[in-house]
């Protein structure tokens, strides 16, 4: 078990809490505060505590003296100071003395927001390459340093990694959320059935090696699943082909055929944004047709397999969402799962925004925040920006 910011006398204390504020910005304005909101319950607590509050975050990437302009977090700390229904202080900084004379004088419920991170990384890549200076020097800032940044826990930053290795230290309240809710693969009731789609299945590989082994089905959908109908010995048109990985689907397929399950209908086009389609069985695709979603006698397939599920794990969506047309699969997906008597986690990234624009938001036992950190614990893998955290 790892310590929590519950762990710790927080009274008067300088800390540092790792947020995860990378919203989407549109012309100075957040598109979706979700993250913001997400990361409340752990500011909260330190106020509540009488913690002087640091917080720190990165907001996009910084290559660039314009994306320094693009990716302020100015803007974050407006709206937090909303939420909030306080003064946060903004820092428009990422070090220095004014920085450093803020923070000293500083009143216990104070908070306030440096510069985005990535600002470092304008000068050799400080904060993305764990800079060991940089580390120290923003440790040097507090006294305890707390970890909620889930989205970036996967890598090792000099604001997560970097100040961890310094300071006492613990996760926030989301992090333990994640780390309960995605810990169910450890040792899952059963049946335990996974859903995965998506479109590559490179970037896959690792869940489906190691769930393979934890799973009792392992349904796939999405642009991924045509790559193993191909290894299949199937036509799949101009579907989307992960060519380099045919073999380590065909294996799959030979080693656990009645694990894995495939579609048996897609809906296809001849091209994405043709007003025609049409849905075949998978010994249908044309060769000048590609596959889109998955067609409803594969949803029908899938629904009886998820039905007495126990757990459904499901990361990537089954077609091309975005398109309305393409829509259906992941969203009769969505319902199917939103009636089970089951724990249902939902993996962030695609799946996660595909879930809650189509109104599931509150329909599911845990929507993962973060996309690439989530699939790595699904892969089995221990997440760096939480390693570092000392154990109770
Ligand atoms: P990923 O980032 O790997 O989770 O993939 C998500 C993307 O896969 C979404 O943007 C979907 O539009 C896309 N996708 C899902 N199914 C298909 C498909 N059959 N063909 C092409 N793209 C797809």
């Amino acid at each position: 078990m790892k310590k929590t910011i519950r762990d710790y006398d927080l009274n008067n204390k300088k800390v540092i809490i790792r947020v995860d504020f990378n919203v989407p910005i549109k012309d100075g304005v957040i598109t979706d505060d979700n993250r913001i909101k997400e990361s409340l319950e752990t500011i909260n607590y330190a106020i509540n505590n009488n913690a002087k509050v640091i917080l720190l975050s990165h907001l996009g990437r910084v290559k660039t003296e314009e994306d320094k302009v693009k990716n302020t977090l100015l803007p974050v700390s407006r709206r937090l100071s909303e939420l909030l229904g306080k003064e946060v202080t903004f820092i428009n900084k990422t070090r220095g003395i004014e920085v450093e004379n803020i923070i000293n004088n500083m009143n216990p419920k104070d908070v306030v927001l440096l510069e985005n991170t990535r600002y470092e990384d304008l000068d050799g890549e400080k904060e993305s390459k764990n800079d060991l200076e940089l580390g120290k020097y923003w440790a040097s800032l507090g006294d305890i340093y707390i970890n909620d940044a889930f989205g970036t826990s996967h890598r090792s930053h000099a604001s997560n990694v970097g100040i961890a290795s310094i300071l006492p230290n613990g996760i926030g309240f989301l992090i333990e959320k994640e780390l309960a809710n995605l810990s169910v693969i450890d040792n899952p009731e059963r049946p335990f059935n996974v859903i995965l789609g998506g479109s590559k299945v490179s970037d896959k590989i690792g869940v489906i090696k190691n769930l393979v082994l934890k799973a009792d089905h392992i349904l796939i959908g999405g642009g991924m699943a045509f790559t193993f109908l191909k290894a299949a010995g199937l036509p799949i048109g101009k579907s989307l082909l992960d060519a380099d990985n045919i073999e380590f689907c065909k294996e799959m397929l030979e080693e656990y055929p009645d694990k894995i399950i495939l579609p048996i209908d897609v809906v296809c086009a001849k091209e994405i944004n043709d007003e025609v389609y049409r849905i075949c069985f998978i010994n249908d695709i044309k060769d000048d047709e590609m596959g889109l979603d998955i067609g409803s006698a594969s949803v029908k397939v899938f629904k009886d397999i998820l039905l007495d599920s126990k757990v459904v794990v499901w990361n990537g969506p089954v077609g091309m969402f975005e398109e309305e047309k393409y829509a259906n699969g992941t969203k009769e997906l969505c319902n199917i799962l939103a009636n089970l008597d089951a724990t249902t986690i939902i993996g962030g990234g695609d799946t996660a925004s595909a879930a809650i624009n189509f109104g599931y938001q509150n329909s599911f036992t845990h929507i993962s925040t973060g996309g690439g950190a989530s699939l790595e614990l699904l892969e089995g893998k221990e997440l760096p920006g939480i390693k570092v955290i000392m154990d109770k």
